[in-house]
């Protein structure tokens, strides 16, 4: 089971340890007229057409591919997204564009209200079913690896059944797919005024079922004012550490409450949105392990200003970057529109929108060491392009210039 792919005009590696902080993030590991070998689902060789002559002297014609024209980069991680749920919320959406903001719609009890509705009442085949169309969409942009959250049940049992159809469908799906429980997405009605209980019954009962039958990895809070405070996120995140979860937090979203800060305290692997982080807390973020999450796709859906993606690799940061797929926010997974965003309005270079989509999302998965890079030893997961250069991908502004994917050693798109 093996295949070469020779003369490839632009191989982004992305490789070096995740996650890459500040100024390393400038560095795409681009290697000119390069050449991959995949056995057996890993990288077998990663250098130059040259090199792999001198190593391989007999290449099987059989085997090889010659990409001549077309970049390739690594399988893209999407470190932040809430792809299983029920319903739609298109018509919220043209509520909102007629002025109505997320929190109204939230306090008039739409938003994530409707989707807790929908979603406790779809079957577990239903949420499989949309589940898998999502997962396809998301391969057709490159994304090869996906964080996928709970938090639309807030209940028991549709918190477990999102989980349990995460599990079924990274087992079935090519997209390997990295779990998170995030009970405490909103406070349920039954819950009303009582958040802390509502924090003891997610810790107590709930977080030992997940962890017992292996459902997730990681424990996520929406941190932000009118949600959770900083006291009770901090009890939960404590909590969640000692259940054997790793942290992540969705932080200083709408207002800046501190959170990014909380998040490197707590030794979250990330602290995801920003959009309101203080410099004090991107001074903390640099000086932290915590990566820090961007999800431009939501500021834009939501017409916010942006998170400040330069300022935060200037400082010393690790950026990732994110879609946030879901139903009310940001209903959207599209690469080529992320890429646009984050290289037009947070002043990013594509080389470190890559290394964000890329090595970095795998950090804030803690998958650094199996994808997010093509180095030798890894899964080969690679993305083949329709254009010669990375730069196309900024200036094919928001087209989708993927021509196929292969996902550990096989083309799966
Ligand atoms: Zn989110």
């Amino acid at each position: 089971m093996k295949k070469i792919i020779i003369h490839i005009p632009e191989l982004v590696t992305c490789a070096g340890t995740g996650p890459k902080h500040g100024k390393d993030m400038a560095d795409a590991g681009i290697i000119k007229d390069g050449a991959v070998v995949v056995v057996d689902g890993k990288f077998a060789f990663v250098g130059t057409t040259d090199e792999l002559k001198r190593v391989y002297e007999e290449l099987d014609e059989e085997e090889v591919i010659d990409a001549s024209g077309c970049a390739v980069i690594p399988g893209l991680v999407d470190s932040h997204t809430h792809f299983i749920f029920g319903g739609y919320r298109a018509d919220e959406f043209s509520w909102r564009l007629k002025g109505d903001s997320y929190m109204s719609i939230m306090e008039r009890g739409g938003g994530i209200a409707s989707t807790m509705n929908a979603t406790r009442g779809a079957s577990e085949q239903e949420l499989l079913e949309t589940g898998k169309e999502r997962l396809d969409r998301m391969l057709s942009y490159g994304i090869t690896t996906v964080e996928g959250k709970s938090g639309y049940g807030m209940d028991y049992e549709t918190e477990l059944r999102m989980l349990r159809v995460m599990k079924k469908l990274n087992q079935e799906h090519p997209v390997d797919i990295v779990s998170t429980f995030l009970g405490p997405h909103a406070i349920p009605p039954e819950y009303a005024g009582r958040d802390r209980e509502f924090i003891d019954f997610n810790l107590e009962e709930v977080m030992p079922k997940v962890k017992e039958e292996g459902l997730a990895e990681f424990a996520d809070i929406f941190t932000e004012k009118g949600v959770f405070g900083i006291e009770d996120s901090r009890y939960y995140l404590q909590g969640a550490k000692k259940l054997g979860f790793r942290l992540k937090v969705h932080a200083d979203e709408i207002v800046d409450l501190g959170g990014a800060g909380m998040a490197v305290e707590e030794g979250c692997q990330s602290a995801d949105h920003l959009l309101m982080a203080s410099d004090e807390s991107i001074a903390k973020l640099a000086k932290g392990s915590t990566v820090a999450t961007l999800l431009p796709a939501t500021a834009f859906s939501l017409g916010a200003p942006y998170a400040k993606g330069r300022e935060m690799i200037d400082s010393g940061c690790a950026v990732a970057i994110a879609s946030d797929y879901n139903p009310g926010s940001c209903h959207t997974c599209s690469i080529p529109l992320i890429i646009a965003i984050s290289c037009i309005y947070m002043h990013m270079t594509i080389e470190e929108v890559l290394n964000a989509l890329t090595i970095n999302g795998a950090a804030a998965v803690n998958r650094q060491d199996t994808v997010g890079s093509i180095e030798v030893g890894k899964k080969a997961d690679l993305v083949i392009l329709d254009k010669p250069s990375i730069h196309f991908l900024p200036y094919c502004t928001a087209m989708n210039i993927v021509k196929s994917v292969m996902k550990d050693g096989k083309f799966v798109f």
